[in-house]
């Protein structure tokens, strides 16, 4: 509201101006100033001024208030004025949405959940996938056409897609441009439609694609595969595939980064005179020597066995932990040896760790 222009002025009229006067200069101001007609960009701003003065000084009585005490009148919001209600009113908002021939547009992105065994996830594979997208319609070409009729240029707006519409308003005639009702933008108009596709060019088909996972992949990762997603519109350019991968649960083993945990159980015997083990890996079985005295928990690292970093040569480890198996059946005999093995230990029975050590691992693991 501030420096706002006069009414009179705004409308080239003086003070003194008839009520006839106002409306010819209304009028003829606001045919120049019609947003579809002047491309000046304050084109708008203009001819909303030029609609506000017209408002007030086209009715007696605000027109009075206005000589009396100026814009103050319609600050306090006397007038209750807003500048856009006239500007709908008079055009119908037809000056938006301006018509404009439908543009190219990317076909849609399309999902397909993959599973993977804990291999296929650690070492790779190639796998078939298959999608239902959208693609140009082979019967028609994707012109949407039957065989033996004919794409059209629309009689209406002759391929252009939008047309100019003469408007009669109280101002007068405008002109303004409007998506062609005929075509409805495409341009063309198919006369018989092919029966295949409806007439949309299109068709939704079973697609069957080779991939390749690349190995130490994990589950939720999602792998976009360019341009096999839905077709295009108008030209544009396909979506994209987008491949979200789920990785099994394998019975042995469990990934923790680029780590396999697996676990090894030995009995207490192989555990307190050491042993060489068989562990089973995802490249194998491996020997590993067990060192006598060997605590429940304990972590053996097989160097490289584990996941690969995807991209890399490089791999994460295999990492066995220690299980130690207490028989649960005892024959008489078993039992005895225990018992006389106990007896040797005497009454000071030597725990490897301290208590104190154990405790501490204890509380590391909960
Ligand atoms: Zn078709
Ligand atoms: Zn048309």
């Amino acid at each position: 509201m501030m420096s706002k222009r006069d009414y009179y002025e705004v409308l080239g009229v003086s003070r003194q101006a008839s009520d006839e006067e106002i409306k010819k200069a209304y009028r003829r101001l606001a045919r120049q100033y019609h947003p579809d007609v002047c491309k000046d960009p304050g084109a708008e701003k203009q001819f909303k001024e030029i609609a506000e003065a017209n408002e007030v000084l086209s009715d007696e009585k605000k027109r009075s208030r206005y000589d009396q005490v100026g814009h103050a009148g319609n600050d306090d919001g006397g007038f209750g004025f807003d500048g856009f209600d006239i500007f709908e009113a008079f055009f119908g908002g037809a000056s938006r949405g301006r018509g404009q021939r439908k543009r190219a547009e990317r076909g849609s992105d399309l999902r397909v959940d993959l599973e993977l065994s804990f291999e296929e996830a650690v070492f790779g594979v190639e796998k078939t996938i298959e999608s239902h997208r959208l693609e140009s319609c082979k019967t028609c070409d994707g012109s949407g056409a039957k065989a033996g009729s004919k794409v059209e240029t629309c009689p209406l707006c002759h391929g252009a897609g939008q047309i100019q519409q003469m408007q009669r308003t109280l101002l007068g005639q405008f002109t303004h441009i409007a998506t062609c009702p005929k075509c409805e933008g495409e341009g063309k108009i198919v006369d018989q439609p092919c029966p295949d596709c409806r007439g949309s060019g299109k068709e939704r088909k079973l697609k069957k694609l080779q991939v390749k996972i690349p190995a130490g992949v994990d589950s939720g990762a999602h792998l976009r595969i360019n341009g096999e997603g839905d077709a295009g519109s108008r030209g544009g350019p396909p979506g994209d595939l987008y491949l979200v991968l789920f990785v099994k649960a394998h019975e042995r083993f469990a990934r923790r980064e680029l780590d396999i945990l697996t676990i090894q159980p030995l009995s207490f015997v192989q555990a307190s005179l050491g042993a060489e083990v068989t562990v089973e890996t995802l490249d194998g079985p491996r020997k590993l020597k067990i060192p006598a005295g060997t605590q429940y928990g304990t972590v053996f690292p097989l160097k490289g066995l584990g996941i690969p970093a995807l991209g890399t040569a490089r791999r994460g480890d295999l990492l066995a932990e220690i299980r130690i198996e207490v028989p649960t059946k005892l024959t008489e005999e078993q039992a005895d040896i225990l018992r006389r093995f106990e007896e040797t230990l005497g009454d000071s029975a030597e725990h490897s760790a301290s208590f104190l050590d154990m405790l501490k691992s204890a509380l590391g693991k909960h």
